[in-house]
């Protein structure tokens, strides 16, 4: 059979004109067998139909055979699909918060909520298979919904007791932007929680972007009315155009962490970062750059004008934002703390306080 697909995909590469216009076509095969593995017509196309999402995910216009391997990933994902919808009610899905630090004056200035759920059988679930496995079955408009009011209720909480309005910013799937009464949702929720809106932040990836542009406008130029903060997540590692940059209403960008480690290799990576703070500076958007881990790392971002930064070295992502900002609100002079060990870096991420209220 490989062969056959292998002639399939030879015959699908040179470009076809159609109405005067050449068009190159990219084919992915998946190939399973009968009567082994597959025991039945259903059961054969259900494995042809993952082996072909495999040769999608392993780089497209490639022949995957069926195996064990893809058919556990198969039963894994649809296993977290049908226990999503339960794993809400009892609550088994929560959120963890990692904090978000100003370079200038070190305050802490945020904290984004990252979803954590812990399964009774397959243990802790990475939010990205989750949210992709939410996506997919269009649960994401729920879950989304649910995590949002977690996040509010969890703010207005860490505000009330440590009396610092540090705000929280929450991963939007693209697919619930698209959903109709989003801005609607956002607004209850808010109105449920007694959350401020402008304590609120929402970050959404560039996919977010691909297709339906005016109605994205629409709904994030009206969050932003109301008072609510955006953030463009993942900046230069999707399908990146800078010419919606200045048509949307976004406050900040987030930077991934593949640019600091394309800066430690080489000197174009640092160039890349240059720039995009520089764009980003020109229209008004701040830099948050994401994924530092060591002091080296931190230093040289700030050297480059990044605005706010987040990573494991300032802080991971915990269950319990009160005692961080208890931690970081305690009035210590940055010139007589002795926070982490690298004596290379004169940044003192213990000594970072909260911004006052
Ligand atoms: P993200 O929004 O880019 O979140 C940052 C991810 O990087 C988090 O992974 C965080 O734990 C991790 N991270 C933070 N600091 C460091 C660091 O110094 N080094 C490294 N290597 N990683 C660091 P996590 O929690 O596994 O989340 C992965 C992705 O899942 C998120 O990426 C976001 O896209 C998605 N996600 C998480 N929670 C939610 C949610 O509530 N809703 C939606 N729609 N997506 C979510
Ligand atoms: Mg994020």
């Amino acid at each position: 059979p490989e062969q056959v697909a292998a002639a399939l995909l030879q015959a699908l590469t040179p470009p076809f004109q159609i109405s005067g216009h050449e068009l190159t076509i990219r084919a992915s095969i998946g190939i399973s067998l009968f009567p082994d593995p597959a025991a039945d017509y259903t059961n054969l196309l259900q494995q042809a139909d993952s082996a072909m999402y495999a040769a999608k995910q392993s780089g497209r216009h490639r022949i995957v055979r069926y195996n064990r391997q893809i058919g556990q990933a198969l039963q894994e994902k649809s296993q977290i699909t049908s226990d999503l919808k339960g794993a809400m009610a009892r609550r088994e899905i929560s959120l963890h918060y990692q904090p978000e630090f100003d370079r200038a004056n070190q305050h802490l200035v945020r904290f984004e909520a990252l979803a954590r759920w812990n399964h009774p059988l397959l243990g802790n679930i990475p939010p990205t298979k989750f949210i992709s496995a939410a996506e997919e079955s269009g649960l994401i408009t729920e879950l989304g919904k649910y995590l949002l009011e977690l996040a509010c209720v969890d703010a207005v909480n860490w505000q009330q007791k440590t009396g610092h309005s540090i705000p929280v910013a929450v991963n939007i799937s693209f697919l619930q932007l698209r959903t109709d009464g989003f801005v609607e949702m956002v607004l209850d929720t808010l109105k449920r929680t007694g959350l401020p809106a402008a304590s609120l932040e929402l970050e959404m990836t560039e996919s977010v972007m691909l297709g339906e542009f005016e109605h994205c406008r629409e709904v994030l130029t009206s969050l932003r009315a109301f008072g609510v903060k955006l953030a463009l997540d993942d900046f230069g590692t999707g399908y990146s155009s800078l010419c919606y940059l200045p048509e949307l209403p976004f406050d900040r960008l987030k930077i991934d962490r593949s640019f600091l480690q394309k800066a430690n290799q080489d000197r174009s990576g640092e160039t890349l970062i240059e720039a995009v703070i520089s764009i980003a500076h020109r229209l008004n958007l701040s830099v948050v750059v994401k994924g530092i881990e060591t002091s080296r790392e931190l230093e040289f971002i700030c050297s480059l004008g990044a605005d706010q930064v987040q990573g494991y070295f300032l802080g991971r992502p915990g269950p319990d934002p009160c005692s961080v900002i208890a931690k970081h609100s305690s009035a210590v002079q940055p010139s007589t703390r002795t926070g982490h060990k690298d004596k290379t870096s004169q940044y003192q991420p213990h000594g970072l306080h909260v911004a006052k209220t």
